[in-house]
């Protein structure tokens, strides 16, 4: 994949960038190295410093960088405007919260004593340079989500960010610097993903991250177990919403589009699969149909626009054939299902489409549709609701509509995902632990669970 911007709403090239070449890189990592050095023994008080500086520098900057990303990946200007703010917030949580979060603990004294010790500290130590391989669809906050952590624990970055977003990804790496991090605290490699395994083995990267799809995840976990490195993987995922007959449901049914089709649709996070309870389910697809086919499509730099084009034109042909497979074993749209052809659209534009009638051996059963494409599924009750719920290889979150206590308690107990939302759709906090099971990945972003991560947790006991 060529190292470019190319708008989504027209598929114009606009720039194109040439891969970094092994001089560059071994730079770079030289660079990255040697920073560690002096960087590991600052305080507190100086990264959260310079990391709430980023935020100011990034909030002056909201217009012009959301710009930016929705011409290099067709998000919505207004999301992606969204998108800087939440990114400034969570730099500002870091900076105020990570010294409490890796602050030395103490044991127990009776344990401390039958370990034969007088004193026994547990510390959190940064590892050293981390690679962190991201993904396009939110630009800027899945690399900030790694960033803002990781600089506040002691630890420098690397950046490989996906090809068709080097302004955004070279526009990070600027706005560290300008905020007064030392020139390798932070880089972005203009790298293709061929390059990745090399960086890998090299012994001054000490841990990786990775945010994609699973067989990019798959490829940096091995080199990484081959190495005997740390990772965290987010992965994708195909979240179920599940909708039982005490849900307010006009609520419910409104919240699912947007859970549907934030981000075009093109978020690990978003609700993917309904799973509406009998009783309840002719009125919720009426509902929601009625709601994803008056969502307004059109040219994602206009601030009404709901939904724009597909970040690559190879996203929107693995969506379509995802749909045509349904449709082909007998699903049924209910709205959308076939692609655009409005010639003012010219761009990688896919319309909202839910989808009925899914059964097993249908693709987006299974598989993940990145794009603003839901399936419906009907449940006797809340025992075929956990099983369709689970029914996947993905475990990403997940979301529930009761007003039954009892209900609730069952699917925290039994949904086999990351993250259960009650009666509210997902949306990660900066406080709150982020992350999935199964192959939607392992370890967990944001919160003190993110910042430990990359930590050396190092006992220290005083005879
Ligand atoms: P992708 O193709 O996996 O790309 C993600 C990153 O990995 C890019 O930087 C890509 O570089 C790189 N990459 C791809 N193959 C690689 C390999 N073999 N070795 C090393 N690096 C490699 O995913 P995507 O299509 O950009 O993003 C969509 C996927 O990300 C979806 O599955 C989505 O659910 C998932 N996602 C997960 C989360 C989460 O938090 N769990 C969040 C957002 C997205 P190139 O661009 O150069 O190929």
């Amino acid at each position: 994949m060529p190292i470019a911007t190319v708008n989504p709403a027209n598929g114009e090239t606009l720039k194109t960038y040439e891969a970094m070449g092994a001089e560059e890189i071994e730079r770079r990592l030289q660079l990255a190295e040697a920073t560690f050095r002096t960087y590991r023994t600052t305080t507190f008080d100086e990264r959260a410093r310079l990391l709430n500086r980023a935020a100011d520098l990034l909030d002056e900057d909201q217009r012009d960088i959301a710009r930016v990303m929705t011409t290099e990946m067709g998000k919505p200007v207004k999301q992606a405007r969204a998108e800087a703010a939440k990114c400034a917030k969570a730099m500002r949580w870091y900076a105020g919260h990570a010294e409490a979060l890796l602050a030395d603990e103490e044991p127990g004294d009776a344990d401390v004593r039958d370990s034969g010790a007088s004193r026994v500290r547990i510390r959190y130590r940064p590892l050293g340079p981390v690679l962190a391989v991201m993904p396009w669809n939110f630009p800027l906050w899945q690399v900030v989500r790694f960033a803002a952590p990781a600089l506040m624990a002691g630890n420098v970055g690397l950046l490989k960010h996906a090809s068709n977003v080097p302004q955004t990804a070279l526009y990070l790496e600027d706005l560290f610097h300008r905020a007064g991090f030392a020139e390798g605290t932070f880089q972005t490699l203009l790298i293709g993903s061929g390059a990745v395994e090399e960086i890998l083995r090299d012994e001054r990267v000490k841990a990786a991250t990775l945010t994609g799809s699973e067989p990019a995840g798959r490829a940096v976990a091995s080199v990484c177990g081959d190495m005997v490195k740390k990772t965290v993987l987010e992965l994708g995922g195909s979240d179920p919403y599940v909708v039982m007959p005490s849900a307010d449901l006009g609520r419910a049914a409104e919240v699912a589009v947007t859970a549907r089709v934030q981000n075009n649709g093109q978020s690990c996070i978003a609700a993917k699969r309904f799973i509406v309870h009998t009783d309840v389910y002719d009125a919720f697809a009426e509902r929601f149909t009625a709601g994803m086919k008056a969502l307004k499509v059109g040219d994602p730099m206009e601030e009404d626009t709901e939904v724009g084009p597909l970040s690559t034109e190879q996203g929107r042909s693995d969506l379509e054939e995802l749909v045509d497979d349904a449709t082909r074993s007998g699903a049924t749209a209910l709205c959308g299902g076939h692609r655009l052809r409005r010639p003012e659209l010219p761009g990688w534009y896919y319309p909202p489409t839910v989808l009925a009638g899914i059964t097993r051996e249908m693709r987006i059963h299974r598989e993940e549709a990145f794009g603003p494409v839901a399936t419906l599924y009907r449940a006797g009750d809340l025992d075929e609701a956990v099983l369709i719920a689970n029914d996947t290889p993905f475990g990403l979150s997940s979301n529930v509509w009761t007003r039954d206590e009892g209900e609730v308690d069952r699917f925290v107990r039994d949904l086999e995902a990351g993250s259960v939302y009650v009666n509210g759709m997902t949306a990660s906090h900066p406080a709150f632990p982020f992350g999935g099971a199964k192959r939607s990945g392992y370890g967990r972003e944001l919160s003190g669970h993110g910042i430990r991560e990359f930590c050396n947790i190092t006992t220290v006991w005083h005879g």
